[in-house]
């Protein structure tokens, strides 16, 4: 159990317990990476609960100015150059071009960046023009996550998605025109009526843009979504489990031929020749790795030192604030969250958890013998196992990650 310091206020930033400043308090952050958070969209997807709204184009400048002003606040907790940036959202891309430019611009003069940092900005393919791809690069953007999801118009329009499946390509064409050479596509199975030949197809139109990096994600059902509504009152039937899970292992699959590694249980990457890590996401690997990292914007989460806070997310109290956001969910991880939150993470990487690593994890908190016996049910079952110095998942495991894990945590 986590311990909660502070309890979510609400109606003005004085109503908030405490600032992420204060959160942090006391300790001395080791921050490897930045994560901002756009939340204005075009069209509130069924199926999202990122917290994200739709875009009047009205606090455009207000957003761009506060960004500036948090970041301000939290640059003296950065003590050394991040090599992670990622702007996500919502549609980050969705800003005006010169709004863009701003906040990009905010970024790079108040952050320290390290040579050769990894700056990911997301972006749905509708909203990538010849301006935008132009302005990612000349802020220092160097990869882009397309949320492609499906190039099927059918399953787009299931999951309310606007675009059309030809946007991707010139999407591509553009970031790469403007010398973007890094570029994940995020797809989405298991979508309701959804077949494998279908999830197969989406998969090789992916491969066929020349992208270097996949996330593979199945649809979930999250509360309060209209998807979720939907589903409950019956409307469609979702996909059944079995094919969901034939459906990762067809992934799998297709992309092992095609060259790529499975480093993350949704994450692929082209394995090149001399460095088999060069396309992994850095930022990612810094959540999954229980590192330091700042969060910029409302409802943005961030990690230093076994804290966890999230910024408020409320964009009328987010504005309204001076300085650090007003922070909310702020945690002080008990050493037996840590273990669980250190097994979980690292063994969603394919390296695993190395073994010296994981003895110690086995100490910590009052679930370490419970923990080690699932691992050797695990490793009995073929679902886990130790090599090369590590605790890792099998190629079967990998498949049903989550199960095991949730039996571990
Ligand atoms: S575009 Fe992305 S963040 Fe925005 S509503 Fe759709 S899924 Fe959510």
């Amino acid at each position: 159990m986590a311990t909660a310091l502070t309890i979510a206020g609400q109606g003005s930033p004085d109503a908030y317990a405490m600032r992420v400043d204060q959160a942090l308090a006391g300790i001395t952050p080791q921050f490897e990476g930045a994560y901002v958070h756009v939340p204005f969209c075009f069209h509130k997807c069924h199926y999202c609960d990122f917290y994200s709204f739709v875009d009047r184009e009205d606090r455009q400048d207000a957003y761009a100015a506060r960004v500036d002003a948090e970041l301000a606040a939290m640059a003296p907790w950065v003590h050394a150059p991040l090599h992670t940036v990622f702007v996500g959202g919502g549609t980050p891309t969705l800003l005006r071009p010169p709004v863009l430019r701003t906040v990009l611009g905010s970024i790079r003069s108040r952050l320290p960046l390290a040579a050769g940092a990894e700056w990911t900005v997301e972006a749905n393919p509708e909203t990538v023009t010849a301006e935008v791809a132009d302005a990612l690069v000349e802020s220092g953007v160097n990869r882009v996550s397309l949320g492609a999801q499906s190039f099927n118009e059918r399953h787009l329009k299931t999951l309310e998605r606007w675009h059309d499946p030809a946007s991707v390509a010139r999407a591509i064409g553009f970031l790469r025109a403007a010398g973007i050479g890094r570029i994940n596509v995020d797809l989405i199975f298991g979508i309701p009526g959804g077949t494998l030949a279908e999830w197969e197809s989406d998969l090789r139109s992916a491969l066929d843009l020349g992208t270097d990096h996949l996330s593979c994600y199945g649809l979930t059902y999250e509360a309060n979504t209209a998807m979720t509504v939907r589903m409950e009152r019956g409307e469609f039937e979702p996909c059944d489990d079995g094919l969901e899970a034939s459906m990762l292992e067809r992934a799998a699959d297709v992309l092992r031929e095609a060259g790529f590694a499975h480093y993350e249980v949704s994450n692929w990457g082209r394995v090149r020749a001399g460095d088999p890590h060069a396309e992994e996401c850095r930022h990612n690997l810094l959540y999954w790795r229980n590192r330091d990292w700042l969060a910029i914007g409302p409802s943005a989460s961030g990690h230093a030192q076994g804290v966890r806070w999230k910024n408020v997310p409320r964009l009328g109290d987010w504005l309204a604030a001076e300085g650090a956001s007003p922070a909310v969910d702020v945690e002080r991880v008990t050493p037996d969250m840590r273990a669980g939150e250190r097994l979980m993470m690292g063994l969603r990487l394919h390296a695993g958890v190395p073994e010296g690593e994981l003895a110690e994890i086995l100490q910590l908190g009052e679930r370490g013998a419970e923990r080690a016996r699932a691992i050797a049910d695990a490793v009995a079952e073929g679902m886990m196992e130790h090599r090369d110095g590590a605790l890792r998942f099998t190629a079967r495991g990998m498949m049903v990650a989550n199960t095991v894990l949730a039996r571990l945590v």
